[in-house]
């Protein structure tokens, strides 16, 4: 079906006061209209088109957690798309291969025949197991060095898009070259590694870096360590910006730093859920006062969507629209090589959101295809 949406329409290239149509084909037909100066965007009160977002690091929602298989990971692409996101990455927790396999194999069919009503499930991030034990966060204790004979099963399952690992791991830095050749993309976290790890880890090819700030050895001006590494010297990081798990601050260091530094969510199974005890993989959290964390008190995932990554980013750190969308769609994309995806242009996927002045969600389309937002209005 065709349809053309009118509003302010945030494209790479700056603001486009028009209209947007997509095509029976679930790509973006054509964008027509005049520019307008990006800080004028809002002005009107008209409704703001921005590309749908992007997550490329999802563990759950509504209650529910990747790991637990089953509908799990098309109930959290339903969850998410209500706030935005048309595109994620499914996100596997550390784990013993039998409950990653019965994880896996959900993902792979959702992935092959895409649900309506649902973000995209363009694959997996495999979170570990491949990370330090000393370095787990909130991961449980099956960390292991690379196997590339593991990851060609799980890759058999469901298509592994990225995969998080430790460098200094032994065995870990001499296997990014062949992980690379086997066509995983790799991407440092959860380490204890240093500034020079870091440094290599990104010669041999490793692209980006986990929710930078947490979880990696931090900068100290004669030990710059791996956030050190990210900020010098990388292109791409993630980052969660629910403002918990990093200062504003420290993401607007990032900002200067890392030129496509983009936001995801590392959202749990207490996202959208009221207070109380969840499941985050085998490990018991609870959800108070906004953070998800083990009994410990260390930060076990976010509760976190894009769109309030999204308001965040906007109306606290001060990005402006251009910049904003970018960081929640565009560069993700760019990182996973897609390049007809994360942003609004004539001949991408029609991936589309549709925002008020005060970036509240109002419309939502996947492919072209409306999702069903309860909230908006
Ligand atoms: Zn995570």
């Amino acid at each position: 079906m065709t349809r053309t949406l009118k509003g302010r329409i945030v494209t790479p290239e700056g603001v486009i006061d028009g209209s947007l149509r997509f095509g029976a084909d679930g790509r973006i037909a054509a964008i027509e209209g005049s520019a307008v100066v990006v800080e004028r965007a809002r002005d009107a009160g008209a409704p703001l088109l921005l590309p749908g977002f992007i997550d490329l690091h999802v563990h759950g929602a509504a209650g529910r957690d990747i790991m637990e298989g089953g509908d799990a990971a098309l109930q959290v692409a339903r969850r998410h798309a209500r706030h935005g996101t048309t595109a994620l990455l499914a996100t596997t927790m550390t784990a013993p291969m039998d409950d990653l396999r019965a994880s896996l194999a959900p993902v792979g069919a959702l992935c092959r025949e895409p649900a309506p009503g649902a973000a995209r499930v363009l694959g997996v991030h495999l979170e570990g197991p491949y990370i330090n034990a000393g370095k787990l966060g909130a991961q449980p204790p099956y960390a292991r060095p690379v196997s590339l004979d593991e990851l060609r099963e799980l890759h058999a399952l469901a298509p592994i898009r990225l995969l998080t690992l430790a460098p200094e791991v032994p065995g870990n830095m001499e296997a990014i070259e062949a992980l690379l050749a086997a066509g995983f993309q790799v991407q440092v976290g959860h380490t204890s590694g240093t500034y020079e790890d870091g440094v290599q880890a990104l010669q041999r090819g490793a692209r980006g870096f986990t929710h930078l700030f947490n979880a990696m050895t931090p900068l100290h001006h004669r030990m710059p360590g791996m956030v050190g590494a990210a900020l010098a010297h990388a292109q791409f990081a993630e980052v969660i910006p629910d403002l918990l798990h990093v200062h504003p601050g420290a993401i607007r260091a990032a900002l200067r730093s890392i030129p496509c530094l983009y936001c995801v969510t590392d959202s749990t199974a207490a996202t959208g859920m009221p207070d109380g005890e969840y499941r985050l993989g085998r490990q018991a959290v609870t959800k108070c006062l906004g953070g998800v964390r083990l009994a410990d008190g260390t930060l076990a995932g976010s509760t976190l969507t894009m769109d309030r990554a999204l308001r965040n980013l906007v109306d606290v750190i001060g990005l402006d629209l251009v910049d904003a969308a970018r960081r929640v769609a565009t560069h993700a994309a760019d990182f996973l090589r897609l390049g007809d995806r994360g942003r609004l242009e004539a001949g991408a996927q029609a991936d589309v959101v549709v925002l008020d002045r005060d970036l509240r969600v109002q419309e939502v389309f996947v492919e072209g295809g409306a999702i069903d937002v309860p909230h908006a209005g």
